[in-house]
């Protein structure tokens, strides 16, 4: 789609900035509460682009290729709030890495997009200007904590959006909108520019409608950063494609335990049957430290986000209130500034801080330990993104159950592992779309993309 997209652009059948218009277009009539804002500065760059056409001059990899941010991502002299009353006002003071390594290719950011705050929820109903709807019902949650992301790709607001995935947002709402959604091995794409929350478990991830679409951007982004020490450099190993009948797929029995309950296991062992059919071999895998991977990750994650979260406190970022004195200033602030759910994860993550264990770390390296182990026996794994659709919009959901919904894709950020969701279907009930996920071994991206587009092929 977006090769087709440049060759429109390059042979001059139109011109960037009225391409790019039909998405700005779609991005100001969102009803859906996806968009946050859309750039004026779009203009300006698809100018930029025409005019190197007009010339003659070489044109970039994504030329033309209109992309959106997520809320918490850094565009010099723009609007950057991760959905958080906190940081009302703010405009970022320099650019993400990524982000200038998507402008140096040519690519047009055209808006900034809705998201739960500070990344913090698998619902995408977090956010201080409001939850974003389904792309395909607006009775349901789009899913976080990257929805508004989600819902700009799956609307064709725009051809790419960028998200953040510390535990799942970006593959739980690319599934629950019928998208692709990818989380690359971790310090594949530098950090630098984006919110910290979970720093030693999220990366930058990208929502795109097709696999090709997908890799292209990732290939773009991905590269050491001389600002994030935890970037290394950009992903390459091209893996001769290899058929299906050559594939052994990884079935974590542990998981599969776990989604025993859930209304869909009949869809996808039909899944199943067609690789199987089609010469695929499943191989059952067991790692049984998976079972503790949501509590490992709510003790490791809100730890880093109390840590990461301590510099808004009214001085730096924010609206200052009015107070007597400095630890005034830093309550009434936080108080005001901070929702519910990211003050829960301040909370936990002191009181873990508190209690001085490292047993969750030692939990993360086993989890890592497993999946180095399973890649010995198998080339990549196959996983549900969620037990079901997109939760229904006004049903009451517990804080812990919002936590439940990470169980599928919060491994594959334990252990640094690159992970695909793709669409699979559509509940013949509701017409909602479901996810499933291949995972590889670190840095294997071009193994889980070669294996998601042939699994597109065995879905269809
Ligand atoms: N559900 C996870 C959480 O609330 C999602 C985090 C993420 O991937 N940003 O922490």
């Amino acid at each position: 789609m977006i090769k087709e997209y440049i060759e429109q652009i390059k042979s001059k059948k139109t011109t960037t900035e009225s391409a790019v218009k039909v998405f700005v277009d779609r991005c100001k009539a969102d009803t859906k509460g996806a968009i946050l804002q859309v750039f004026d500065s779009w203009v300006q760059q698809a100018k930029a682009v025409d005019a190197k056409i007009a010339k003659g001059l070489p044109v970039g990899r994504l030329a033309g290729v209109p992309i959106i941010l997520k809320d918490n991502i850094m565009f010099k002299g723009h609007r950057a709030g991760a959905s958080s009353k906190i940081m009302d006002g703010f405009i970022a003071p320099y650019t993400a890495t990524f982000v200038e390594k998507l402008i140096a290719e040519d690519a047009i950011i055209i808006a900034r997009a809705d998201m739960d705050e500070f990344a913090m929820g698998g619902v995408g109903r977090y956010a201080y200007n409001g939850p974003t709807k389904n792309a395909h019902s607006d009775q349901h949650h789009a899913g976080g904590s990257s929805s508004g992301s989600a819902v700009s790709v799956a609307l064709d607001y725009c051809l790419a959006a960028l998200g953040s995935d510390t535990a799942g947002s970006v593959r739980y709402p690319a599934a629950l909108n019928g998208i692709v959604g990818v989380k690359p091995t971790y310090g594949s794409v530098s950090r630098y520019g984006a919110v910290a929350f979970g720093s030693n478990l999220e990366q930058i991830g990208v929502f795109t409608k097709s696999v090709p679409d997908n890799q292209l951007v990732l290939d773009v982004i991905s590269g050491k950063c001389p600002f994030d020490a935890t970037s290394f450099a950009p992903i390459v190993g091209a893996v001769p494609h290899r058929p299906l009948s050559e594939l052994r797929i990884g079935k974590i029995k542990e998981l599969w335990e776990a989604f025993a309950d859930s209304p869909f296991l009949g869809h996808y062992e039909d899944i199943l049957n067609k690789l199987r059919d089609s010469g695929a071999k499943i191989v059952d895998i067991s790692i049984p430290d998976i079972v503790k991977s949501i509590n490992c990750y709510y003790a490791l994650a809100p730890t880093q986000a109390a840590s990461n979260l301590s510099r808004f406190d009214g001085v730096r970022f924010g609206t200052m209130t009015d107070s007597e004195n400095l630890n005034e200033l830093y309550h009434k602030t936080r108080t005001v500034g901070f929702g519910t759910e990211v003050k829960r994860r301040v909370l936990l993550g002191n009181l873990m801080l508190s209690t001085k264990t490292d047993r969750p770390s030692n939990v993360k390296q086993r989890i890592a330990d497993g999946h180095t182990a399973a890649f010995k026996k198998c080339d990549v794994l196959i996983i549900p993104t969620g037990a079901g659709v997109a939760p229904q919009i006004g049903v009451p959901i517990s804080p812990i159950d919002d936590y439940l919904v990470d169980l599928f894709t919060v491994p594959a950020n334990l252990s640094g592992s690159p992970a695909v969701s793709i669409p699979c279907g559509v509940d013949t009930n509701s017409g909602l779309p479901l996810g499933i996920q291949i995972v590889a071994d670190v840095w294997n991206e071009t193994l889980m993309y070669d294996v998601a587009a042939k699994l597109q092929e065995v879905i269809k």
